[in-house]
Order: C-alpha cells, then sequence, then structure tokens
C-alpha cells in the first residue's frame, strides 16, 4: 500500500471540512484534506444559503440586542433540554467571530432578514452569501491556495478505514478504484457530512425514507459516523432528520424554480395526507422546517388538492400569495415578490406532470379517490368542510389566516400534486464533548478523533429547529473547533517530547 504522511487528515471538504482546512492552513500545520467528490464542497457549497449567529460585528453595527443569553436559553428551550449545553455554548460563543473567518475564506455574508416569511419579524440573525455562484467559485479556489503551502488536496477519494491502537496511527483511504493508501498521521477530523447517502441506515431509522425527496450531500454515507462507533463513541441519539420543505420529485424541486407545479406547491393551497383528510393549516408552507416535519409526521407524503377552475385562474391571474421560496432565491438587497402569477404554461406543466405521475388528473372526486387510493368517504368530507372554510372565509379547525382561503375544490376534473418530505441530510452521529471529540458512553473522549458538522448529535433533540442557517453555521464552527483542538493536542505532544 502507498504510504503518505501528514499531521493531520481532514475527511470531507464541505463546510466543516474546509473550515477546518483553513485553520490549518492559517496555523501552518500540514494537512491532508480527502474529498470522495471530483470537486471540493458538499452540501455547504452547493445547497445553504447562510449561516446562523449572535453578536456578529454587522449585527452589532445594526443594533441587534438578540445575542448569546437569548440564544443559549432559546436553543435548550427549543430543544425541550435535550442539547449538548457545552457544545451548543462553544458554538454561539464563536459564532460572530465565525462571520469575519467567512469572509476571510473568500465566502462572504451579509446580516439579512430571514428568508422564510414565517420568520420576517425574528430577531436578526440570519447571515446570507453575498452571491451564491461566487460562494461556490471561491470555494473551489481555497484549494490552490492549500496545496501552495505545502499541504495536499486528494479529490476522488474517501476515508474507509482507520488504523488505531491506542492512538490513531493512520487513516486509510481508496481512490475511485479502489486502490488503498496509508496516510501516517495522529489526527483526524471527521467532517464527512452524515448519512443520508446510506439508504439502508436512511430506511433503519426513518419508517418513510422511502418517500423522502432527497437534495441532500448523498456522497455522505455516515463514514466518520461509523468508524467512530467501531472505537467505542456512543452514538446514542433519537434519529434527527433535516427535513426542509417538499416537492414532487428532484425533476420538479425548490432548487430547479422551473414548473408552475412547483410553484403550487410553494402555496397554502388545500393538502389531504394518505387518509384523504387535512393534516395541517398549510399556512406552515411558509416555515420550511415546520412544512417538512408536517409531512414527515404523515409518513412523507400528502397531495395538493386543486380542481380546473383554480387551474385556469392561476393561468390568467396575478394571486395575492407569496411563493414560499422567493426570499431564498433572492440575492442580498432584492426585493421579493409577494404575487404569483399569470402562469401562463401552467396547463402544459401539470398535463406533463400527469405524464410522469407527479401529478393525478382524474374526471371526478371518486376518480380521483380510485387513482389515488384514498377512501372516498374521507375525500367528499374534506373536501366539503374545506370549500365550506373557504364560502364562510373561517377555518374553524386549522385557522388558516383568511387571506389564504381562497381556492375551493369543485366536482370536475381535478388534480392531486403528490408531494414529498423533502430532505437536506441528517442532524444525528456521534456524542461529542466541547472540542468535538467523540466520546464513550462513559463519556471518555477517544483521543486523536474529531467529528464535526452534520456527523455530531447535540444541537437538536428530534428535529431541524426554526433558527435558519444553524446547521451550516455549526458546520463552519465545529471545524475550527475540532482544528483548534487538534493543534493544541499536537503541540502538547511536542512540548512533552
Ligand atoms: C440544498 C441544501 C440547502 C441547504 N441550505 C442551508 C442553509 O441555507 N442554511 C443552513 O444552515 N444549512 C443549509 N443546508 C445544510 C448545510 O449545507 C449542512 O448542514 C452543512 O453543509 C453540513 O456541513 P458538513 O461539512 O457536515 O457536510 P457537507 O457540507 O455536506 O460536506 C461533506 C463532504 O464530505 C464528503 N465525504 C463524504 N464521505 C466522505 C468520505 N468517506 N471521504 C471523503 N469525503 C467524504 C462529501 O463528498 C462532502 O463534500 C443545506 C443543505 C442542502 C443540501
Amino acid at each position: 500500500m502507498k504510504t503518505l504522511s501528514t499531521a493531520v487528515v481532514v475527511v470531507g471538504s464541505g463546510s466543516a471540512g474546509i473550515s477546518a482546512a483553513f485553520e490549518l492552513y492559517q496555523r501552518q500545520v500540514p494537512f491532508i484534506l480527502v474529498e470522495r467528490g471530483d470537486k471540493v464542497g458538499g452540501a455547504g457549497k452547493f445547497g445553504a444559503h447562510g449561516v446562523f449567529a449572535v453578536n456578529s460585528k454587522q449585527q452589532q453595527a445594526k443594533g441587534v440586542t438578540y445575542g448569546y443569553e437569548a440564544a443559549f436559553k432559546g436553543f435548550t428551550d427549543y430543544n425541550h433540554y435535550f442539547v449538548n449545553g457545552e457544545l451548543l455554548a462553544r458554538f454561539l460563543k464563536l459564532s460572530g467571530a465565525n462571520i469575519e473567518r467567512l469572509a476571510a475564506m473568500g465566502l462572504p455574508v451579509t446580516v439579512e432578514p430571514s428568508e422564510q416569511k414565517a420568520h420576517l419579524n425574528d430577531p436578526l440573525v440570519y447571515h446570507k452569501f453575498n452571491n451564491f455562484k461566487e460562494k461556490m467559485t471561491n470555494w473551489d479556489r481555497l484549494p490552490a491556495q492549500f496545496i501552495a503551502a505545502g499541504n495536499q488536496v486528494l479529490l476522488e477519494t474517501a476515508a474507509v478505514d482507520l488504523d488505531y491502537d491506542d492512538g490513531l496511527k493512520a487513516v486509510i483511504v481508496a481512490d475511485k478504484a479502489g486502490t488503498q493508501t496509508r496516510i501516517e498521521t495522529t489526527k483526524v477530523i471527521f467532517a464527512d457530512g452524515g448519512y443520508c447517502g446510506d439508504a439502508q441506515l436512511m430506511a433503519d431509522k426513518y419508517a418513510d425514507a422511502a418517500e423522502f425527496l432527497n437534495l441532500g450531500e448523498r456522497k455522505a454515507d455516515g463514514t466518520g459516523i461509523k468508524l467512530a462507533q467501531k472505537l467505542g463513541a456512543d452514538t446514542t441519539h433519537a434519529p434527527v432528520l433535516f427535513a426542509h420543505g417538499c416537492a414532487p420529485s428532484r425533476q420538479i424541486n425548490p432548487m430547479r424554480r422551473d414548473s408552475s407545479v412547483e410553484t403550487l406547491t410553494n402555496l397554502p393551497l388545500l393538502w389531504l395526507d394518505k387518509t384523504a383528510n387535512r393534516f395541517v393549516n398549510e399556512d406552515v408552507v411558509y416555515d420550511f422546517a415546520m412544512w417538512a416535519n408536517a409531512a414527515h409526521n404523515v409518513q412523507g407524503k400528502y397531495y395538493v388538492v386543486l380542481d380546473q377552475k383554480t387551474l385556469d385562474h392561476f393561468r390568467t391571474q396575478t394571486v395575492s400569495l407569496e411563493d414560499t421560496f422567493e426570499r431564498q432565491f433572492c440575492e442580498v438587497g432584492q426585493t421579493p415578490r409577494t404575487t404569483v402569477g399569470p402562469l401562463s404554461n401552467i396547463q402544459a406543466d401539470f398535463d406533463a406532470a400527469s405524464q410522469t405521475g407527479e401529478v393525478v388528473k382524474a374526471d371526478s372526486l371518486a376518480a380521483l379517490a380510485t387513482k389515488l387510493k384514498l377512501p372516498l368517504a374521507a375525500l367528499q368530507r374534506s373536501i366539503q368542510s374545506y370549500n365550506q372554510a373557504v364560502a364562510q372565509q373561517n377555518d374553524t379547525t386549522f385557522l388558516k389566516p383568511t387571506d389564504e382561503l381562497l381556492f375551493g375544490v369543485e366536482d370536475g376534473p381535478v388534480y392531486a400534486i403528490v408531494e414529498h418530505c423533502a430532505i437536506l441530510g441528517t442532524l444525528d452521529g456521534v456524542n461529542v464533548n466541547r472540542n468535538c471529540a467523540p466520546v464513550t458512553k462513559a463519556g471518555a473522549p477517544i483521543k486523536d478523533l474529531y467529528v464535526v458538522g452534520n456527523n455530531v448529535n447535540g444541537l437538536y433533540s428530534d428535529g431541524y429547529p426554526s433558527y435558519e442557517g444553524i446547521a451550516n453555521g455549526f458546520a463552519f464552527v465545529s471545524g475550527w473547533i475540532a482544528a483548534t483542538e487538534a493543534v493544541k493536542s499536537l503541540s502538547q505532544v511536542k512540548a512533552e517530547v
């Protein structure tokens, strides 16, 4: 086996890994960054729009009073005290300074109101990448900087095993062809992004996994979590799905924005679950995490039901409803549109989606019930009750706001958009201490290992919270923490020698 050697191996070059590598680069500690993909960057590069922070200089300049105390108490309470308090505290305290670090990395952000309508009045905590495309280009530039300083970046190379005997001896990596290399080292930082790419693990943890629309980093197969577990790391935790939004399919998904079917997905129309019952106030569409959680709660799938009259209305009229993803796709400073339509292509889009099964069209409610295998009586009852709420402008059950009670459903050509719970990854993995070192069930740290980003337990009790940018903010900060601790530990060893 070919052998390399270095001080630190960083596994994964997404938010947490690139941040760890940047810290080592700045401190002039030699490292090898290994990345399974053919380019650097995971979900943090291709997906995330921003990061959460408190007490950043930008927030201070704007007089934001929401700071560490409110955030620490808020998170702890929100998660019913199922948090790693030490880690949460360290993350929050560093989150403000992380904003300057991001600029130094060439990934500048600006504090902005929320991208979600449900959170427009929240404290100003969301820091959005100034320009999404530039973020990706600048990310791709970082490896050249690292290499020029004498480090190595191995693409299309995955960590597959560890040689560990009372301390780390080597990280074993494999290239695309399966050829293995032994990297002799004494520290490894696992920043490989959770496990949403491991279909079996997903099915074991989530009963409705088959329904998910997985928009996450699918190269993340839980390598770091599994290798830490093999060395005795405690992975006990409730599964935490990073559920975020809903969509009919990968062809019609929120990241593409090119189909009227998707536009109607993103509005508070009438939603029915697999039992033909309403299950939530559809206004939840304006809160990405809660929207997807509601779908996860009805086994990951539901239907948006509308009739031909409504479809024709959208084709010819402007409708006073905001597309929930509108603000996410505005650049910093751009004014979002608060209406949709006229959608001149809507009929063609729905007809095309009817061919692929993303939309089911039927001549009557009875025919729709047959096609979707829904109980007809429940379907008729749900629609009658919803029509009544629209007619009376009063939703006495789910309490949808009056200005969203716009479209009843009559018998006649009817459509059901088939919606799936979208996921951006997973957020449970390894229990760690405040230094991001994995711990055993007895609480003892496993030396020389660090686990960061989406691989870590401790910030969330059961689902993604309504704090925008928290996952990505934590990924960058935890990479920073792990690199700092690895360097500290290396210098202690050096001093002892
Ligand atoms: C579409 C989308 C939008 C998002 N938007 C937001 C947002 O706006 N705000 C927010 O807070 N969060 C957002 N997130 C989540 C955020 O991107 C993640 O929480 C964050 O990127 C996690 O960082 P990470 O380093 O743990 O994983 P990633 O950034 O996914 O990086 C993991 C890297 O490890 C590599 N890898 C995996 N296995 C191996 C292996 N064995 N060996 C070598 N390399 C390996 C992968 O290829 C990948 O490059 C979004 C996610 C997606 C998918």
